[in-house]
């Protein structure tokens, strides 16, 4: 069994935004030549996240952050110094990690599903931890 470890530069240009990261993934993972085994990945940063959702229509995007600024808005009552509590509060709500199957050296994705970075207080330069587990 293999375990190896890679990172992923991910450059965000907008305040908000679900960047579609499959293709840049599924690359690595073709050159990792694991077969069977899992993907982790690991988000190393406080105001941003991954997660899995529909890729076919754009608009689940925009609903999506649409939906989290109205649930978590930008209150003037937070005392962080940054100014960007609604970027950490979105982060946690998403989660920092995702697991993902790997079968035939492809990811064990759903038909609609892609992998999203999350940016929620860009744009920036980010990383994203990638850890293939398999042969
Ligand atoms: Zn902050």
């Amino acid at each position: 069994m293999k375990i190896i470890n890679k990172t992923l530069d991910v450059k965000t240009r907008k305040d908000e935004e679900f960047v579609d990261i499959t293709n840049m993934v599924n690359e690595v993972l073709k050159e990792t030549k694991i077969k069977n085994g899992s993907l982790y990945l690991f988000v190393p940063h406080t105001t941003a996240a991954v997660t899995i959702n529909e890729n076919t229509d754009p608009n689940v995007k925009k609903d999506m952050l649409f939906s989290l600024r109205q649930t978590f808005p930008i209150e003037k009552e937070f005392l962080h110094f940054e100014g960007n509590s609604h970027a950490h509060i979105k982060s946690s709500v998403i989660g920092n990690d995702q697991i993902v199957l790997i079968e035939k050296n492809e990811l064990v994705l759903g038909q609609w599903q892609a992998l999203y970075f999350c940016e929620f207080d860009g744009p920036r330069h980010r990383q994203l931890n990638l850890q293939f587990v398999g042969e």
